[in-house]
C-alpha cells in the first residue's frame, strides 16, 4: 500500500527506497482511527460544495462515542459545538474573501503564537483556488492539559473538526481530523459586532467564541494539512498541482517541470495497469522534514530517511486522493536524475492507485521502478550493479522478494527494491511491456499471481524460473 521512497544514504540517484507499504499505510490508518471516529461515521460525501459549508446539525453529527452520543451530550457541549462551528465558518468565510479584520477578530489573543499561525491559515485560504473546502465541527470534545488550561483560561475547550479539501481538477477530497481549541471571550467582538451581528459566534451572554489553539488534541499523530503549517503557493502545470513554500520560486518550477514529465511518462506506459489517468498529480513539498512527517501523520523522525511518499490523504485508502509528499531534507540529496526517478516512481503509484492494492509489495514496487527506469534508462546502473554483486556472491534468490524485505528496518532494503525491479524487468522482456501491465492489473484487481500468469500463457513457477535464469546470466557478464 504505501509507497514510500527512502533517500539514498550515498546521495546516489536511483537507490531511493521504500519501507513496507502495508505497514506504513496500516500505521497511518491505525493512528488516525485511534484519534478519531469509526470510518462509518465519516461525513465527507457528495459533490464539491461552495465555500465554506458544513454546519453542525443533529443529522450530520456522527456518533463518536458509544457512551456519549450527541443526543446524550449535555446541552452545554452541544451549544459549544454550535458556537465553534459558527466561528469556524465565519473565519473561513472571512479568510476566503481576504477580510483580515474579521479573521483576526475571531482568533483569541490568549496564545499570541497561535494568533500568528492563523494569519498563515487565512493567507493560504485566500491565496489558493480551492475546488472544495469544508470545515465540520464533530461532536467529540476533549479536555485541555492543566498547563494549557492555565494559559488559556478555564473556559477553553478542545473540539474535533473535520477538514476536507481539494485542489483544482481533483474530484476526490483530502480529509484530515484536527483538534481545535476555542475560548469564550467576555468582550464583544468589536469588528463583527457580535453578539448579534451574525458573523461571529455570540454566546448569548455578551461574549464571543474565538479560536485559541490547534495543538491541544489528544493525539499529535494525526495528519495535518500542509497549508495549516506554513505559507504555501499552488503552482500548476498541465496535469500537475504543486503545493509548496510560497517563496520556493525557481525550485518550485523545477519540481513542477519534473512532475509534469513524470506524470506524462507514467500515463504513456502503464497501459492496463492505470486506475486513474485523469486526476492531476498532486505534489506537496513541505518546507521542513518535521512538516513532512506531520502531513503524513507519523511520529517525528520516523520518516527522516524517506524521500517521498505516495500517500492516501484520508482515512479510507480506497477513496482518498493520493498525493505525493516530498521530504525536503532527504530529497535534497538527490541528483537531478534521482528526482526524475523519484517522481516517476511515485507517479506510477498515483496513477495505478497502488495504496490499497492487493498486489504483493515486490510487484507494486518493482513495477513502479520498471516504469521509472524505462523512462530514464541511465539511472539503472547502480541497481544493476547491486543485483549483479548479490547474485555473484550468494546466487539468485529462490523466491520473489518477501513482504518483510520491504520493512523500514530491513537490512537490505535497496537490494529488495532492485530485485523486485529485475523481476518486473524480466516479465516485461519475456511477455512484453503490455504483458507486464496486464499481469500487474490482474493481480492489482485481486487475481493470484498464478492466475495472472496463466492469462499471459505462462505460470508462476515458469516466471520465477525465468527471472532466476535472467539473474544468473546477469551475474556472469
Ligand atoms: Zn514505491
Amino acid at each position: 500500500m504505501a509507497l514510500i521512497h527512502k533517500a539514498p544514504a550515498n546521495a546516489g540517484l536511483s537507490t531511493t527506497r521504500t519501507p513496507s507499504p502495508v505497514r506504513a499505510a496500516g500505521l497511518l490508518l491505525g493512528l488516525t482511527l485511534l484519534a478519531t471516529v469509526p470510518l462509518s461515521a465519516c461525513s465527507a460525501t457528495g459533490e464539491a460544495d461552495p465555500l465554506p459549508t458544513s454546519t453542525l446539525s443533529a443529522a450530520s453529527t456522527p456518533s463518536v462515542d458509544a457512551h456519549h452520543t450527541p443526543a446524550q451530550q449535555p446541552q452545554a457541549q452541544r451549544t459549544r459545538a454550535r458556537q465553534a462551528q459558527a466561528t469556524l465558518t465565519a473565519f473561513v468565510d472571512a479568510a476566503r474573501r481576504g477580510d483580515a479584520a474579521v479573521t483576526t477578530s475571531l482568533v483569541s489573543g490568549r496564545d499570541p503564537t497561535f494568533a500568528t499561525r492563523t494569519r498563515v491559515w487565512a493567507d493560504n485560504l485566500q491565496g489558493i483556488d480551492w475546488a472544495a473546502m469544508t470545515w465540520t465541527v464533530r461532536a467529540q470534545q476533549a479536555p485541555l492539559s492543566a498547563e494549557r488550561r492555565s494559559a488559556l483560561g478555564a473556559d477553553a475547550w478542545v473540539q474535533e473538526v473535520s477538514v476536507t479539501w481539494s485542489l483544482p481538477g481533483e474530484s476526490r477530497r483530502a480529509e484530515e481530523r484536527l483538534w481545535l481549541t476555542f475560548v469564550t471571550d467576555a468582550t464583544v467582538n468589536d469588528v463583527t459586532g457580535a453578539p448579534g451581528s451574525g458573523t461571529g459566534a455570540p454566546t448569548g451572554s455578551g461574549g464571543t467564541v474565538r479560536l485559541a489553539g490547534e495543538r491541544d488534541g489528544p493525539s499529535r499523530l494525526t495528519a495535518t494539512p500542509l497549508w495549516l503549517m506554513q505559507p504555501v503557493r499552488l503552482y500548476t502545470d498541465d496535469g500537475v498541482r504543486l503545493l509548496t513554500d510560497a517563496d520556493a520560486g525557481h525550485a518550485a518550477h523545477d519540481w513542477l517541470r519534473i512532475a509534469a514529465a513524470a506524470r506524462a511518462q507514467t500515463i504513456s506506459r502503464v497501459g492496463a495497469a492505470a486506475r486513474d489517468r485523469e486526476t492531476p498529480l498532486v505534489v506537496e513539498i513541505p518546507q521542513s522534514r518535521t512538516a513532512f512527517e506531520r502531513v503524513l501523520g507519523v511520529a517525528e523522525n520516523s520518516y527522516a530517511t524517506v524521500a517521498a511518499a505516495a500517500w492516501p490523504m484520508g482515512t479510507d485508502t480506497a477513496t482518498a486522493p493520493i498525493h505525493v509528499v516530498v521530504n525536503p531534507e532527504s530529497s535534497a540529496r538527490l541528483s537531478p536524475l534521482g528526482r526524475k526517478i523519484l517522481l516517476t516512481h511515485e507517479a506510477v503509484h498515483v496513477v495505478t492507485r497502488s495504496p490499497g492494492s492487493a498486489a504483493p509489495t515486490w510487484l507494486v514496487e518493482g513495477y513502479a521502478d520498471q516504469i521509472a527506469y524505462r523512462a530514464h534508462p541511465d539511472a539503472r546502473v547502480p541497481a544493476l550493479t547491486r543485483v549483479t554483486d548479490e547474485v555473484q556472491a550468494h546466487g539468485a534468490p529462490t523466491d520473489w522478494p518477501a513482504e518483510s524485505d520491504f520493512a523500514p528496518t530491513a537490512k537490505h532494503l535497496d537490494l529488495a527494491y532492485d530485485l523486485a525491479w529485475t523481476a518486473c524487468r524480466f516479465i516485461a522482456a519475456a511477455h512484453g511491456t503490455a504483458g507486464l501491465n496486464r499481469l500487474y492489473a490482474a493481480v492489482d484487481h485481486g487475481a493470484t499471481l498464478e492466475g495472472a500468469a496463466d492469462r499471459l500463457g505462462t505460470s508462476e513457477p515458469a516466471l520465477l524460473r525465468g527471472w532466476r535464469a535472467d539473474l544468473s546470466r546477469l551475474a556472469k557478464r
